[in-house]
């Protein structure tokens, strides 16, 4: 009988060990972590995965992603991030995670692809009924400034008609919501989107609060399921559902980049970001939508310049403007371009 042990070589084994520790991924280099119970991807993964390159600018406190025509900037802990130096809110705070910036994955794929990489949501919407909602009316006034002799429901249905009358001289249908200073409860206003088959929604809003130095326009987009809004920062039972908003989720985005944007250019005004909430007029739309809110009646300078009407007309052309970019982008998604 032959003994077992004669022909074992351990070297024989080697070629083995050096895969299986091939296959151990290494924990710098996870492409993926579980932090605080949501999952996380690298911004190296990103970066791979959109053509960019990726570095920390400080480390474990600021990322940076670049491409020839875009850069993306992170700060560890921040909601929110940077592209092209527009400030985007995320669900999810920006983390460091064994020397890797990571974001939640699904702040990836709600809003950086989204934004990113356009081309891979279908089907792209068509663009030529708009329905533009003036915020408030009738007994409610929204923000004031009495001091000022201002508020909000005159302010929003005055831009909502200039906004209305630039629209239609290059061709569009567009639907007020409200034609004069009249009640309109917040559900019938998506209600009436919907109603005529609208192909984006544009409700328009001023913003007051207590500190009169705040001041800056920000645009709303519909919250993806299962992200907290903006304004909060855990997951209510509201976030655990879809709404029928929610189908149009790139395009809600979309649309809302390219009319913050275009106000941020055109006014000159603080750019307080493309935010996210769950608002009443967002929630139950069937087409795109977004909620503008174009300045500060609290903050006494901002106040007195949306008195004037060509302050208001500079809004609406830059909510043309806005559009119309939007416009440009879906045509080429759609291959017209
Ligand atoms: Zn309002």
């Amino acid at each position: 009988m032959s003994n077992p042990h004669a022909c074992f070589r351990p070297w024989a084994l080697l070629p083995l060990l050096i895969t299986a520790f091939l296959l151990i991924p290494s924990p710098r280099a996870a492409a993926q972590a579980t932090i605080n119970g949501t999952t996380y991807i690298s911004l190296d993964t990103v970066a791979g995965q959109l053509g960019m390159s990726s570095r920390w600018i400080k480390s474990g406190e600021e990322a940076e992603l670049k491409s020839q025509w875009t850069t993306m900037r992170f700060l560890v802990h921040k909601r929110w991030f940077f592209l092209n130096g527009e400030r985007i809110y995320l669900g999810m705070p920006v983390a460091s995670n064994r020397g890797q910036a990571m974001i939640a994955q699904r702040d990836y794929d709600t809003t950086i692809r989204p934004l990113l990489t356009p081309t891979q949501f279908e089907p792209v919407p068509k663009l030529y009924r708009i329905v533009i909602d003036p915020g408030h009316g009738g007994k409610d006034p929204g923000a004031q400034n009495t001091s000022r002799g201002v508020n909000e429901k005159t302010l929003t249905l005055d831009v909502a008609q200039r906004l209305k009358r630039k629209l239609e001289a290059v061709g569009y249908k567009v639907i007020l919501t409200r034609d004069s200073d009249k009640y309109v409860s917040l559900g019938a206003r998506p209600a009436l989107a919907n109603q005529v088959n609208a192909d984006l929604f544009i409700s328009l809003h001023f913003n007051a609060v207590d500190d009169p130095r705040v001041s800056g326009v920000e645009t709303y987009a519909m919250t993806p399921p299962y992200l907290p809004s903006t304004s909060g920062s855990t997951l209510t039972a509201s976030a655990r559902k879809s709404y029928p908003g929610n189908k149009n989720d790139p395009w809600n985005l979309l649309a809302a980049y390219y009319l913050q944007t275009s106000m941020v250019r055109n006014l000159g005004a603080t750019d307080r970001g493309l935010k996210r909430a769950r608002f009443a007029v967002l929630k139950d739309l069937n087409c795109p939508g977004v909620l503008i809110e174009g300045g500060f009646l609290s903050n006494p300078a901002e106040a007195e310049r949306l008195k004037t009407s060509a302050e208001r007309e500079k809004l609406a052309n830059s909510l043309l403007e806005g559009i119309l970019l939007y416009q440009k982008k879906l045509n080429i998604l759609r291959g017209k371009g």
